[in-house]
């Protein structure tokens, strides 16, 4: 089969969103009737994503076969509605851990390994695999960072390398950002001419430039770019800032985009269409009902942006839910330490229809939480907690319901008389180790959940299969004492017993699971648990 590559650039400025538009071309091109998929490269020297600081760099997006990647994944997922894997992914770590290892290998034999050509050619031998893998027609590979900074040249010079071979299966897309400076209430090209200047001097001829910005650009804008920057009118394509991401690939269309990406392939669609796609993108505007939920956690120490960034796939997991439930969702987080402060704003939660408690690590912001589950336990606010939102909801339970008072997580508190959240003996050894890189319970796991659960029937199914990151587990100790005191355990692996959904009986809506379910959430196939907890906040 023949595959083709599109690589997606940035210029200007970083956070113009270009992880959705990589993921809107692969869209459009999907909804023509091919097969597509996309690769995400970031210029880190980190080995993968799962080390770093979600405030600094968003959500660790976490896949199957349990590689811990750049959110962007979690964009390529959602859009193209599938399952990517760890060759979807690089980074300049991983790159280099590479050649390194063959090379000690003699994998080279005996030759002199450069970084000018074995670099570029490892990236080139990971992009093409990940194509194979997927039987792609097309292949969208985004390059983080911008163009004309030092960290993206190998991999710039790998995408150089690949039209170089075979000029009619490549080609480019530079995303850049047209500002609109307050004084001057024009939008400007400059930034973008001079992106586009960078881009030749690494060899590289943009193909279209997908122009993102406050508005649709005008005629003049569009003649302007395509003569400065040598392109034609037609392959300037306006992406203005829209009320909803989903929306982007309609957008998209209306300007004929993939028709001209085709043209100059040579390939002719196959059909299919966005209609369903765009039918979703628009429910937030049209639906009548209002879902109102809050988020508490603690990533969000610097406003709205670093959350939505660093919960950015249960965010848009809590709106597939919403829709699919024909609501419209408002969302809030609040930060837990508040509680901390203040217990009376507590009482605020009264005025959300669901408090969902995501994943989070550490000491910080944990006895808030652990008032949160309290308050929502106590009052019957429909509750979901995952991953550490599970964890301390049990330990909430042990303390005010099984009156152990000093229980805990050992994350947290290494000597707690109760420990109902503990860590196994390997685990153990990589914290003491400081063995911390890639070593947590990662990727798809199996669960089986008990029939009549909240799980269960949500699910529809008994057998189940969720993604995991987390180094702590319930203590299976204390697994009869919950039981007993009305905190069932639903969902079990059943290749090791370990406890990955826990709900609580008498209850409108309380459910806690190891795993995070929001990974594998869709805009047209909605999480089961979502759209389960959201079904029980509208009724609240
Ligand atoms: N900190 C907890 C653990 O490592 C939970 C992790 C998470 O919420 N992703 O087990």
């Amino acid at each position: 089969m023949t595959h083709r590559y599109i690589f997606v650039v940035g210029g200007v400025m970083s956070g113009v969103g270009k992880g959705v538009t990589s993921a809107s071309i692969g869209k459009i091109l999907q909804s023509r009737g091919f097969t597509v998929t996309a690769i995400k490269i970031d210029p880190y020297v980190n080995v993968d994503a799962g080390t770093m600081n979600p405030v600094e760099h968003g959500e660790v997006f976490v896949t199957d076969d349990g590689d811990e990647t750049d959110q962007d994944m979690g964009n390529y997922e959602r859009f193209l509605e599938t399952d990517l894997t760890s060759l979807n992914y690089m980074t300049t770590g991983r790159v280099y851990q590479t050649v390194i290892e063959r090379e000690r290998n003699l994998g080279y034999q005996g030759r002199c390994v450069q970084v000018v050509p074995h670099i570029p050619e490892e990236v080139i031998r990971r992009i093409k695999k990940a194509s194979d893998h997927a039987r792609a027609d097309f292949t969208v590979v985004e390059i983080g960072g911008t163009v004309g900074e030092y960290e993206n040249i190998l991999f710039l010079e790998a995408a150089r390398m690949m039209h170089l071979a075979d000029p009619k299966k490549v080609l480019f897309i530079l995303v850049s950002y047209l500002p609109i400076p307050k004084h001057l209430g024009e939008m400007k090209t400059k930034p973008t001419q001079h992106a586009t200047r960078t881009l030749n001097s690494a060899g590289i001829h943009p193909d279209f430039i997908v122009c993102r910005g406050e508005h649709y650009m005008d005629k003049p804008r569009r003649e302007k770019l395509s003569v400065f920057c040598n392109v034609r009118p037609n392959d300037v394509i306006s992406a203005p800032d829209v009320s909803s991401i989903y929306r982007i690939p309609g957008v998209f269309e209306k300007q004929g985009f993939s028709d001209e990406v085709l043209k100059k392939f040579g390939v002719k669609p196959k059909g299919a269409d966005l209609r369903q796609w765009n039918t979703m993108a628009n429910v937030q505007e049209n639906a009548k009902k209002t879902v109102r939920i809050a988020v508490v956690g603690k990533y969000f120490a610097t406003g709205n942006y670093t959350l939505s960034d660093s919960y950015i796939s249960v965010i848009e997991a809590l709106k597939h839910a919403s829709w699919a439930n024909k609501a419209k969702i408002e969302m809030d987080w609040i930060n837990s330490e508040d509680f901390e402060n203040n217990p009376e704003k507590l009482k605020d939660l009264s005025d959300y229809q669901g408090v969902l408690v995501p994943g989070g690590f550490g000491i910080r912001g944990i006895e808030g939480v652990i008032s949160t589950v309290k308050f929502c336990r106590e009052n019957k606010i429909p509750y979901f907690g995952i991953c550490y939102g599970m964890q301390l909801a049990t330990v909430e339970f042990a303390r005010h319901v099984l009156g152990k008072k000093g229980a805990h997580t050992v994350e947290v508190d290494e000597n707690t008389t109760d420990p109902i959240i503990h860590v196994n003996p390997v685990q153990l050894k990589n914290i003491r180790e400081n063995r911390y890189g890639g070593t947590m319970r990662l990727g798809a796991y199996n669960c089986d959940l008990s029939s009549g659960s909240i799980a269960q029937k949500a699910y529809k199914t008994s057998h189940i299969s969720e993604r995991h990151r987390h180094r702590y587990e319930f203590n299976n100790d204390y697994a009869q004492m919950i039981q007993e005191k009305g905190l069932t355990i639903s969902g079990v692996n059943p290749q090791t017993g370990l406890v990955e959904i826990v709900e609580l009986k008498d209850h409108p809506f309380f459910v806690g699971v190891q795993f995070h379910p929001e990974f594998k959430s869709r805009p047209l196939r909605p999480h089961p648990l979502f759209k389960a907890f959201i079904a029980a906040a509208l009724k609240k």
